[in-house]
């Protein structure tokens, strides 16, 4: 585990009219935040966990990121990115947005503690992860049900534990998970997986990881600590089976975290709608990163869309009057 410095800028300062104001701390956030810093924009970046990196501090191993060619943690990624952006004058807060206004040329950004302006605002809230919505889900999580491996996975040693989805994700997730846990059995609705096949081989030569496809979890019964188990529906029979676990987790893709922009956002699918510039249809307000209505959601996709969107807001600012 790395060794986050948590300490509290505290220079930011709600009197002041920000260039832009970032709204979250994933590796688009954070790209933008450097980028911006390094255009002199005054930016402030609001990011409601303590640690930056969004998506990336649940991720063991990236190895998809160009300019490693060994497998880089993905918080020491996240870790670097959030130094890197800091060390050009990005400040950071970690404070909840609960609303915001962003109709004028002066944007305004209530968090659970202040009430932030700006004249740019850039949306990089990500996503999160999707539920799978049965009885015993909601109840059992972070006692059982688990959406992150990195985090949960060392507390399953010797255990049997069931991962839910059929992506890159739950393949990925399933590989550490096995370092842990005595067998892991990976739970699909289809026998047909989305994860790439460099990754499905790497499941595939694990002995200690099980594929059981055609099955969809009806709920998740962990209320009794000596009888846990899922009850698994077959695909094409209706046949109830139960599946003893001591854990499960969920990767079956993630939700945008747009709620916030509803009604005042052009939206598609819950996804904020951009033009090449990362433009939104609101004046002065961009987004970029998995939030995104977009094709890939790739840390790299991510790193670029931010830097693409401080290029265009620092052309933004530069012509920038008060209405
Ligand atoms: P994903 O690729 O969207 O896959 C979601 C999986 O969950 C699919 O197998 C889907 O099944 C299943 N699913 C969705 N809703 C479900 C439900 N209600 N009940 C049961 N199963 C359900 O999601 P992801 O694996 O989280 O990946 C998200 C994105 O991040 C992808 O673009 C992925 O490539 C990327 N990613 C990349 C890497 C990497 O490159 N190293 C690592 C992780 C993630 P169906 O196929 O039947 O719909």
């Amino acid at each position: 585990m790395f060794d986050f410095n948590l300490s509290m800028p505290t220079n930011a300062d709600p009197n002041t009219l920000y260039d832009l104001i970032i709204i979250g701390g994933g590796p688009a956030g954070l790209t933008a935040g450097l980028y911006a810093a390094r255009y002199k924009l005054k930016t402030l970046m609001l990011e409601k966990a303590v640690i930056s990196g969004g998506q990336l501090t649940a991720t063991e191993w990236v190895e998809n990121y160009p300019g490693f060619p060994e497998p880089i943690l993905g918080q020491k990624l996240a870790k670097d990115m959030e130094s890197q952006a800091k060390q050009f004058g990005l400040e950071i807060i970690n404070e909840s947005v609960i609303d915001v206004d962003l109709a004028g040329s002066i944007k305004k950004i209530v968090t659970d503690y202040s009430t932030w302006q700006a004249k740019s605002v850039l949306i990089a809230t990500g996503s999160a992860s999707r539920k799978l919505g049965v009885p015993g889900e909601k109840e059992n999580a972070g006692r059982g049900v688990s959406y992150c491996a990195t985090c949960d996975g060392p507390f399953y040693p010797d255990k049997i534990v069931a991962v839910i989805g059929g992506g890159n994700s739950a393949f990925e997730e399933s590989i550490f998970l096995a370092k842990y846990a005595s067998k892991v059995v990976i739970i699909h609705r289809s026998d047909d997986y989305r994860a790439d096949k460099i990754i499905q081989d790497k499941v595939m030569a694990n002995p200690k990881i099980e594929l059981m496809p055609g099955y969809a979890v009806q709920s998740i019964e962990f209320a009794n600590s000596d009888d846990k188990h899922l009850v698994l529906v077959e695909q094409g029979t209706g046949a109830e089976i139960s599946f003893p676990a001591d854990g499960v987790f969920i990767f079956i893709g993630h939700v945008p975290n747009t709620k916030l922009f509803e009604e005042k956002i052009e939206l598609e699918a819950g996804y904020i709608v951009t033009d090449r510039r990362h433009f939104t249809n609101v004046e002065g307000v961009w987004a970029a990163g998995d939030v995104e209505a977009k094709s890939l959601r790739q840390v790299a996709t991510a790193v670029g869309d931010g830097a693409c969107a401080a290029f265009w807001i620092n052309k933004y600012i530069e012509d920038w009057t008060e209405n």
